[in-house]
């Protein structure tokens, strides 16, 4: 019968299938061996030896390590920064008067990036209000923005 074709292949199939997951398993448990067995450095990639929680070959490998991990958290640290210190730039140009109604295309435009700020506080109507140090907006309708400064005094 023309059915039987399909069932058949489907057996022969699932063999190999089953054959090609058991060479898997067994590359897998391979691999954790050989990662077990050699440790290496985090720094210059030496083979480790002693300690089983050593983590690298000497002491100028660590501070190395160690220095350029803080550098690119400090450089992220800079990045947001100094979007943040922009935002509130852009901000405090744009609402000299201490309350206004501004197009979010107009802060847009600007660069303002409106996925940082400090913090977030929210009226009793509803709203929220999104702060950069202590220039803030409020999302309007028609996608405006209300800027207002907080009293820092
Ligand atoms: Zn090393």
């Amino acid at each position: 019968m023309c059915k039987d074709f399909p069932d058949k292949a489907q057996e022969s199939y699932k063999k190999r299938l089953q054959s090609t997951i058991f060479v898997c398993k067994r590359l897998k448990t391979d691999i954790k061996m050989t990662s077990l067995q050699e440790k290496t450095c985090l720094e210059c990639l030496a083979p480790l030896k002693g300690r089983a929680d050593k983590k690298f070959c000497c002491d100028l490998c660590r501070t190395a390590h160690n220095n350029r991990l803080n550098s690119r958290r400090n450089n992220y640290m800079k990045n947001v920064n100094n979007i943040l210190r922009r935002n509130r730039r852009i901000l405090t140009e744009l609402n000299a008067e201490g309350r206004k109604r501004v197009s979010i295309e107009k802060l847009k435009a600007r660069g303002f990036n409106f996925n940082y700020y400090t913090n977030k506080s929210r009226t009793r109507a509803g709203g929220e209000y999104y702060y950069c140090y202590e220039h803030g907006y409020m999302p309007m309708e028609k996608d405006h923005c209300l800027l207002v400064v907080k009293k820092t005094s």
